[in-house]
């Protein structure tokens, strides 16, 4: 009730200054023409308030406005000419009106035409004399009639265009610079990534949407939506903090959007996932080709701070003219596209096909069946034999993950990278180690080479924990060998120095595993005082059978000026192990001495 007395009050108040004055001021000025003229502004003034009124949420107060505008104005006329011949007009109006107001703009559009319509053929009927009886009157008459239907048009015009005037609008209504600058900004806000000022998720779906409509009026849609993100993130972001993840991605962000053409849009989705959407793509080829042009910005390192660091991404790919309906659908679609293109360490651009639907289904389940098995403490380590390359004598074993599986033995690649990306190794690895170090301690002086994922050095408790099953299964700890690959040394600096200086007290040493794969700096092995390199398997076959090359020598010559030891992976032929001895490396391993078995088989 409050509301509604309010409401009636505000409406008056209004109308009677917006229609008021400039009606009261008609009567103030005695020339007939300027009557008019004041009328008009009164009528115009009301109208362009009742339709800020409807913008800014007060729907029924504009309405009402202009109604009355509408009404008044023909009502004074009606009265100022003093004319009957104004009703019929009148009732016709106001009958128009109602139902534009009641019924939406498009009966507004027919009523104008119709009022076009009625008043040319009023016209026309005047000056050929066909004019009914009634209707017939002087000038003014005619004058009256066509000015009534010229304010119906504009009238019913304005009205019809409410919906498109938005921007208008808000100058209208007196919005301040300021005022205007907020409102965009919020516009902005909600329509972009705060991080990279990119479109978010909705702006993307939108832009699909689009792009679909489009599609289906022409023959074919030939446009793409592309989704990627980066391999392995997860580890950039946990090893190096969330600022340092943040800045490439904000640099990612600038390269993308730098090779991209004007049509094209980048969005940002969340985390390191992106989507493109890629205009005049007309064939597979084409698609692959633009994407191909994307990725390559990620052929440069990527600077942020002190680091250096190389990424990759993975891409799928949907094509537009498949059929779907829904923009969300292809993204779904795509993003299932760059599953099975980080499933094939070959392919960095996948183009979808619905049988990749299963496979993702098979990636939930990998995982369910991952956390069951660890719940089962069912993984268990294999061992792969060290040795002197001279004497073939065993030295160590480097323990590796196995998971004995529905009667098969699964290796790590098809497990090792799932469990990094969510997470599970940390108990992964812990599960192998503790066996590990069960199994090798009794085995005289046997040392053993563990596995430990960069994730594990996130964890203030990780030392404590090692030193713990070391003094359980009374391994001691100059006979074990921590495995780190290049990755862990990207990360905290200072809290894996410290755990690493730990370790060592207590007698451990550290490696760097697959040495020369990765990106680290030479310096490292110093920074880090590391006491061994495994120099990868790719650098010992780097001619082939024949054995290793230049790169390889070279790696031994820095190991040697570092008082570094080394050791050398994937030795398969008597000629590989005769090289490395030539170039002075004492120490190996590889299927040439021993593939990875369970440790009674080793014996
Ligand atoms: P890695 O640490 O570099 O292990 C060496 C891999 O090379 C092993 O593969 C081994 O079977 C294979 N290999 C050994 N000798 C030869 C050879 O002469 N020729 C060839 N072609 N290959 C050889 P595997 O057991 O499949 O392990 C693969 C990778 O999985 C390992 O690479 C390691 O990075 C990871 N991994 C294994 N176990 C664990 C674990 O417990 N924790 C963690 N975090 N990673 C693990
Ligand atoms: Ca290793
Ligand atoms: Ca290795």
């Amino acid at each position: 009730m409050e509301g509604l007395r309010d409401r009636v009050a505000q409406i008056t108040a209004v109308g009677i200054l917006v229609m008021g004055i400039p009606i009261v001021a008609s009567f103030a000025v005695t020339d007939f023409q300027a009557r008019l003229t004041w009328m008009g502004v009164s009528f115009f003034v009301a109208i362009a308030v009742g339709v800020v009124a409807i913008r800014s949420g007060h729907g029924l107060v504009g309405r009402l406005l202009i109604l009355g505008a509408m009404a008044a104005q023909l009502l004074a006329r009606a009265w100022l000419y003093g004319g009957v011949t104004s009703v019929p007009y009148t009732a016709w109006v106001v009958v128009v009106i109602l139902g534009a107001i009641l019924l939406g703009a498009r009966v507004a559009w027919i009523a104008t035409g119709v009022g076009v319509a009625a008043g040319l053929l009023l016209y026309r009927a005047e000056a050929v004399g066909a004019l009914p009886a009634p209707l017939r009157e002087d000038s003014a008459g005619t004058a009256l009639r066509i000015s009534s239907a010229l304010f119906v048009i504009v009238g019913l015009l304005t009205w019809a265009t409410v919906r498109r005037i938005e921007e208008g609008m808000v100058k209208l209504a007196g919005a301040s610079e300021e005022r205007r600058f907020l409102l965009e900004r919020y516009r902005h806000r909600a329509l972009h990534d705060p991080l990279t000022g990119l479109p978010n998720r909705d702006l993307f779906l939108d832009r699909v949407d689009q792009a679909l409509m489009r599609g289906r009026r022409s023959e074919a849609a030939d446009f793409a939506v592309v989704f990627f993100d980066l391999d392995r993130f997860k580890v950039i972001n946990d090893s190096l903090g969330h600022a340092t993840g943040d800045a490439l991605l904000v640099e990612l962000a600038d390269r993308v959007k730098e090779v991209l053409r004007g049509a094209d849009t980048v969005a940002r989705l969340g985390g390191d996932e992106f989507t493109v959407l890629l205009h005049g793509v007309v064939d597979e080829a084409a698609c692959r080709a633009a994407v191909s042009r994307i990725l390559r910005v990620f052929d440069t390192p990527f600077r942020v701070g002190e680091h250096e660091i190389s990424v990759k991404a993975s891409a799928g790919i949907v094509l537009g003219d498949s059929g779907y309906r829904d923009a969300l659908d292809i993204l779904r679609d795509a993003d299932i596209a760059m599953y099975a293109a980080k499933e094939q360490p070959l392919e960095t651009i996948t183009i979808f096909d619905p049988a990749m639907r299963r496979e993702v289904h098979g990636l939930h389940a990998l995982d369910n069946e991952l956390r069951a098995a660890l719940d089962a403490d069912a993984f268990v380590p294999w061992f792969q034999p060290i040795v002197d390359l001279e004497t073939r004598e065993i030295v160590g074993v480097e323990a590796l993950a196995r998971w004995p599986h529905g009667g098969e033995v699964r290796s790590p690649a098809a497990f090792i990278p799932r469990a990094e990306e969510t997470g599970l190794v940390r108990r992964l690895d812990r599960q192998i180690v503790a066996k590990a170090c069960a199994a090798v301690a009794p085995r005289g002086e046997l040392t053993l080479n563990v596995n430990l994922s960069a994730q594990q050095f996130l964890d203030p408790g990780l030392v404590d924990w090692l030193l713990g099953v070391l003094a359980e299964t009374r391994l001691p700890a100059r006979r074990l060998v921590v495995e780190v690959t290049e990755s862990t040394l990207l990360g905290e600096f200072l809290s894996t120095r410290r755990a690493f200086a730990r370790l060592r007290e207590a007698g451990a040493r550290i490696a760097i595993d697959d040495f020369g794969t990765g990106h680290s700096a030479l310096s490292y092995l110093h920074r880090f005082e590391l006491s061994c390199l495994k120099i990868d398997t790719s650098f010992v076959q780097e001619r082939g059978p024949a054995g290793p090359g230049p790169i390889c020598e070279a790696i031994l010559s820095v190991a040697d000026k570092l008082g570094i030891d080394k050791t050398a992976e994937g030795i398969e032929t008597e000629a590989q192990r005769a090289r490395l001895i030539e170039l002075g490396c004492r120490v190996g391993q590889g299927f040439l001495f021993g593939r990875p078995a369970p440790i009674e088989d080793l014996f």
